[in-house]
This record gives C-alpha cells, sequence and structure tokens, in this order.
C-alpha cells in the first residue's frame, strides 16, 4: 500500500494555515511560525524552524511537506530578464519570469498550463488547455525566484517587488487557486506585497472581475486587443460570451469598487499589422474607455512559429501611441524585453504543440462550469 500523500503546506494562506494547526490540536500561531519559514526563510524541511520543537517537527515531516514546483530550465538574458521553466505534476511545463527595472522588479506568474481562451496571437493558446495550477505551484513559482536570489533579509528588501498574473494561463478561469496565492503574496507573513503591485490580467471573464473586486483588492489589466466585438470576437474568442458592452461595465464596477485611490484599470492591446492597427481603431478605442478610468498599454506583437500574425510598423504603433495620448487617453507602449530567452509576453513556451481538440473539449466543459459559477459567489 502506498503512503498517504503528504499536505503541501507551501500553498496555505494563513487562515488556510491556522486551520490546519487547531486541527491538529496546535496553537494558531504556530502558522504565523510556519509561515514565515517558508516565506520570509525560504525553508523547505521543517527540521530547519528552529522555534518549533522537535516532538511537532517530527508530527509536521509525517503529515506534511514543502514542495515547490521543480525547476526545469533556468535563463538569463543579457539585458537580466530571467527566466524559469518548471514541471508542473502530471506533465507539461509552465514559465515564470523576471523583470528587472531600476528598483522594481517584476515576476510574470503563470496560472495555468495551457490555456483555453485561445486568442491567435498566444503561443499559450496555441498549445491548447491542459490543466489548472494549485496555489502552491502558483505561489511556489515566487518562492522559487525569490531562492535563487538567496536569502531574504527583510520585508521590502526583496528583489521581487511587483507580481503580475501575465504568464501562461487565464487566470480567472482558475479562480479559487489564484486568489489564494495572491492573499498569500499580499501577506506579510508571505511577501507582503502591496496591493497596487499585484497585477491580475484577464482576457475577459466578467463574472469574475465582479467578484474578485469584492474578493481582494489588487490592480487589475484587461486584455482588450479590439475596439469593436466584430475583431475582437476573433482575436480574443471569449468575448462572444462576454461582449465589450458588458466587459466595460464590469471595468466600470471594478474601478467603482476598488479602495484605494489607483484605480485604474490597465487595458492592453497587441498591436498586429494591419489588423487591429489602423487610425479607425484608435478612434473606436478613445470611443469606447470614455468615462473609464483607464491606462493602455500598447503591446508590440511578438512573433513565434506559424502565429499568422506579424507586429504593426513602427510608424503605425507611434501613430496610434499618439492619437490616443492626444485624445485624454494615458498610454505607454510595452518595451520588449528577454526576447532573446523566449521570454516576452506570449513567447512563454518553446515549442508549440497543437493540443488544438483537446483544448475545444475542455472549453466547453470550463464554459459551462463557469456559467454555472456566475450564479454562485460561494463557489469559489
Ligand atoms: N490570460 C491572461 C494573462 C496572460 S497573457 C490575459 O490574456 O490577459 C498576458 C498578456 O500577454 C496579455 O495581454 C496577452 O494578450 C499578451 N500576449 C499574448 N500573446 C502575445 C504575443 N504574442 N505578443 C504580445 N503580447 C502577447
Ligand atoms: Fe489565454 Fe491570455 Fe493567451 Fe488569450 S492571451 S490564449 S487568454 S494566455
Amino acid at each position: 500500500m502506498s503512503a498517504p500523500q503528504k499536505v503541501n503546506l507551501l500553498g496555505f494562506s494563513r487562515e488556510q494555515m491556522e486551520t490546519f494547526f487547531l486541527e491538529m490540536g496546535e496553537k494558531k500561531f504556530r502558522a504565523q511560525q510556519v509561515m514565515k519559514w517558508i516565506h520570509h526563510h525560504q525553508a523547505d524541511h521543517f527540521d530547519q524552524m528552529t522555534d518549533v520543537g522537535k516532538a511537532l517537527r517530527q508530527k509536521l515531516t509525517e503529515v506534511a511537506e514543502i514542495r515547490g514546483p521543480k525547476v526545469l530550465h533556468e535563463g538569463i538574458s543579457r539585458d537580466g530578464t530571467r527566466k524559469w521553466v518548471f514541471e508542473a505534476d502530471g506533465g507539461g511545463a509552465v514559465e515564470t519570469v523576471f523583470i528587472p527595472d531600476g528598483r522594481r522588479g517584476t515576476l510574470c506568474v503563470s496560472s495555468q498550463v495551457g490555456c483555453a481562451v485561445d486568442c491567435g496571437f498566444c503561443s499559450t493558446g496555441k498549445q491548447g488547455f491542459q490543466r489548472d495550477l494549485t496555489s502552491a505551484e502558483i505561489i511556489g513559482q515566487v518562492w522559487q525566484a525569490g531562492r535563487a536570489f538567496g536569502p531574504r533579509r527583510n520585508l521590502g528588501e526583496h528583489p521581487i517587488t511587483n507580481v503580475v498574473m501575465m504568464g501562461m494561463g487565464e487566470p480567472l478561469l482558475n479562480y479559487g487557486e489564484v486568489l489564494t496565492a495572491m492573499r498569500i503574496m499580499k501577506d506579510d507573513l508571505g511577501y507582503g506585497i502591496g496591493k497596487k503591485r499585484i497585477t491580475l490580467s484577464t482576457s475577459g471573464v466578467v463574472p469574475k472581475i465582479d467578484q474578485l473586486s469584492q474578493d481582494l483588492d489588487v490592480a487589475l489589466a484587461v486584455s482588450l486587443h479590439a475596439p469593436n466585438d466584430e475583431l475582437r470576437n476573433e482575436l480574443v474568442p471569449l468575448n462572444r460570451k462576454y461582449p465589450l458592452a458588458e466587459l466595460m461595465a464590469a471595468c466600470k464596477r471594478y474601478s467603482d469598487n476598488i479602495t484605494h485611490r489607483h484605480n485604474t484599470i490597465t487595458m492592453e492591446y497587441v498591436m498586429l499589422r494591419d489588423v487591429n492597427d489602423k487610425p479607425e481603431h484608435a478612434r473606436q478605442l478613445v470611443k469606447l474607455l470614455n468615462g473609464i478610468p483607464v491606462k493602455v498599454n500598447l503591446i508590440p506583437f511578438n512573433p513565434f512559429p506559424h502565429a499568422g500574425y506579424e507586429r504593426s510598423r513602427k510608424k503605425d504603433i507611434l501613430e496610434f501611441h499618439k492619437f490616443l495620448n492626444n485624445h485624454g487617453l494615458l498610454t505607454t507602449v510595452r518595451t520588449t524585453r528577454g526576447d532573446d530567452i523566449d521570454a516576452a509576453c506570449g513567447q512563454l513556451v518553446g515549442t508549440v504543440q497543437d493540443r488544438t481538440r483537446r483544448a475545444e473539449r475542455w472549453k466547453k466543459s470550463v464554459f459551462h462550469r463557469t456559467e454555472q459559477a456566475d450564479g454562485n459567489a460561494a463557489s469559489v
């Protein structure tokens, strides 16, 4: 008979950790001690926890573990960008990217193995969906990256100052696990990262945007990419389920609900040559975003094999940028980082595997699931 599986404490939020210790007949403060050892001191074994008595350490070793995702590959780009490829249990891999920028260090974290939304310009989408990551695998990316930087002295002295949920996967289609991981990112017993420094990027899962605004205060980015439904249906197929009018209304509600002063939503817009980069698109965009506090981030398309799209011409990007800024939309152009190690947006899989049929099947089931969850706020 195989030994019972140990519970992985890496992905436990403070509340879950407290419940775990209370159920063991231990005091609640053990949760604080153990979380600090895991996330502040990067411990991976209970014997390292010197302020926890030997008997309890022994007991913990029997029933629990601290297990981060296994590093399959690590790369450092000429510009300082770092990339890790992690093995996902049961097959597949996910990627995490660290982007240094002066005093800021942003970690781009994955939420799923593959993605079912199937945006044609995204290499993750082409890969199809394999599975959701667990909270341990999501926070494990932050933990492993932290370990690569060496021991941490204090909160606030960490190279990772910001986290963006912009790696592989659609975070709002893996809501519960992503929420738990983001709670640990924010918690002082975890990584103590401020609410404005954690950004969740979504292709537009409307009911979950509303739910997030109730559950956790973090910054929101929306992958817009098109100013009208016809084009967006093509580029971001989820738009057929949640069209622009609904998405924009959800964005408005989100910015009305979040408590901090910087309630702007980032609108991501990938620049695809002759597809969505014409003056008429810029005009439509200004109209669409009227009345919503946003900043626009133009992302020059990063090519990958068999993408079927090209990056917009430089002059078109500049004109688009200028038009939006001149019409009151604060707009930036994202610089491409780490493309020599395939760490730029949308390049996060080395080999594009065609799992389209599998993705089709899964998509049907997940959209069905999302529909069911829409009417059930307690489903997370
Ligand atoms: N699924 C989420 C988060 C991951 S994608 C979402 O779509 O928002 C993170 C960002 O990278 C999104 O804005 C996405 O549209 C963009 N992206 C995907 N493929 C890209 C590519 N090939 N070039 C540039 N940006 C890309
Ligand atoms: Fe999924 Fe985002 Fe890629 Fe679209 S852009 S396929 S939602 S990861």
